[in-house]
């Protein structure tokens, strides 16, 4: 054949060829194009049914086709600290701030925040705090540091450094004066353990000045002058609560009562709590009141306050302690029987439904917290334990 011939044919053919490989090629891309945005689909829908697992797969493929998409590897770090797989966060993190990608500042600030902020989730402190002191003067990610470090060193109890911080943050919106109140009463209840008790009164000075509506303040300045034997100066504090917020009156009564019985003056005490207990019927001192009554008053005395609370603020708990109070009255066995039944119900009632709770995450808890241990808010659970 002769070679023009041959070249006219293999010319078109080359042509053909190239035109179909560049088909295949089309395809793969166009293939690949679609699938990154699906899976993305796939891993939003995920999250959207709660299924977190699936979610992190999906973008974790994601990100492996597209690592230049630093924002999806911020989402899927996130993903992994919700999830509680705080070691992966920090491989990631670490992985991509020494990749070879070029990375602004910006964007080297913010990945050093999540790498606090996964340190801070897997509880190794001091080397979140590390970071965070060091992004302190960021332009963008500055204040959220600020914020991270008042979170740790709350964690670290270090009220010294957590004042320091919350000074820093305070602006005219948020002045942080409860935070720092309650800072200076960890100090101070610190410090009266180890009766150190001039630092302690510094310190709940520094408190009330910061926010004079710190109750807490004003119980832990009783208990000094209480310690020191000066139990008029205990409970003129003491008394002062009244003001701030009367339910709190309830974690001081007895030691407001050991004061006075002290100085010799139940009649006096039975007085300020006839008083407390005609203003605010719903405080709960019930079991504390009724025993003062029986031991100091009488038995009518007693019957007529648990009456009075059962008109003004019924509760399983007060109808329980009326039942108590009248059960000798009762004189058939089978009566005596039924109202003990009746007695036992209402405080197994009382037992499960009252606690104290968080007004900001619903917490619920047995004991009263100045710190909600859940969502980390100061003062957000209530003082009142009622049964609801
Ligand atoms: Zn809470």
């Amino acid at each position: 054949m002769d070679i023009l011939v041959i070249w006219l044919i293999i010319t078109p053919l080359f042509f053909a060829f190239g035109w179909f490989a560049g088909r295949i090629d089309m395809k793969t891309v166009l293939k690949q194009a679609k699938l990154v945005p699906q899976r993305l689909f796939d891993s939003i829908d995920a999250m959207v049914d709660n299924k977190t697992g699936v979610a992190r797969d999906e973008l974790k493929q994601v990100i492996e086709q597209e690592p230049q998409l630093i924002d999806l590897q911020f989402s899927l770090g996130r993903l992994y600290r919700k999830r509680g797989e705080n070691d992966l966060a920090i491989k990631l993190h670490s992985k991509l701030l020494g990749s070879q990608f070029v990375l602004s500042n910006d964007i080297k600030d913010k990945i050093k925040l999540e790498l606090a902020q996964d340190f801070q989730k897997a509880g190794l402190i001091d080397r979140a705090e590390n970071i965070l002191v060091k992004l302190v003067n960021s332009e963008f990610y500055g204040h959220q540091a600020l914020e991270l470090l008042l979170l740790i060193y709350q964690q670290d109890k270090n009220w010294h450094e957590a004042i320091e911080t919350a000074r820093k943050l305070a602006t005219s919106d948020i002045s942080f004066h409860t935070e720092v109140a309650q800072f200076n009463c960890e100090i101070a209840q610190e410090a009266i353990i180890k009766s150190d008790y001039i630092t302690a009164h510094k310190h709940l000075e520094y408190a009330l000045t910061t926010n004079r509506r710190c109750v807490r303040a004003n119980i832990l300045l009783g208990e000094i002058h209480f310690n020191q034997e000066n139990y008029s100066a205990a409970i003129n504090i003491w008394q002062q609560i009244e003001k701030q917020n009367y339910q709190y009156l309830q974690f001081v009564i007895t030691k407001m009562f050991e004061a006075y019985q002290r100085q010799d003056m139940i009649k006096e005490f039975i007085n300020l709590i006839n008083g407390y207990t005609t203003l605010y019927p719903q405080l709960n001192i019930y079991s504390f009141i009724i025993n003062v009554l029986a031991n100091h008053i009488s038995h009518d005395a007693q019957v007529e306050y648990l009456r009075n609370a059962m008109l003004h603020s019924p509760s399983a708990r007060v109808a329980a302690l009326l039942i108590n109070t009248r059960f000798e009255e009762l004189e058939m066995p089978e009566g005596k029987s039924d109202a003990s039944h009746i007695r036992d119900l209402l405080l197994k009632y009382d037992e499960k439904y009252s606690h104290y709770s968080c007004g900001c995450c619903n917490f619920k808890a047995k004991t009263f917290f100045w710190q909600c241990p859940a969502c980390y808010e100061w003062e957000s659970i209530s003082p009142s334990n009622n049964d609801k």
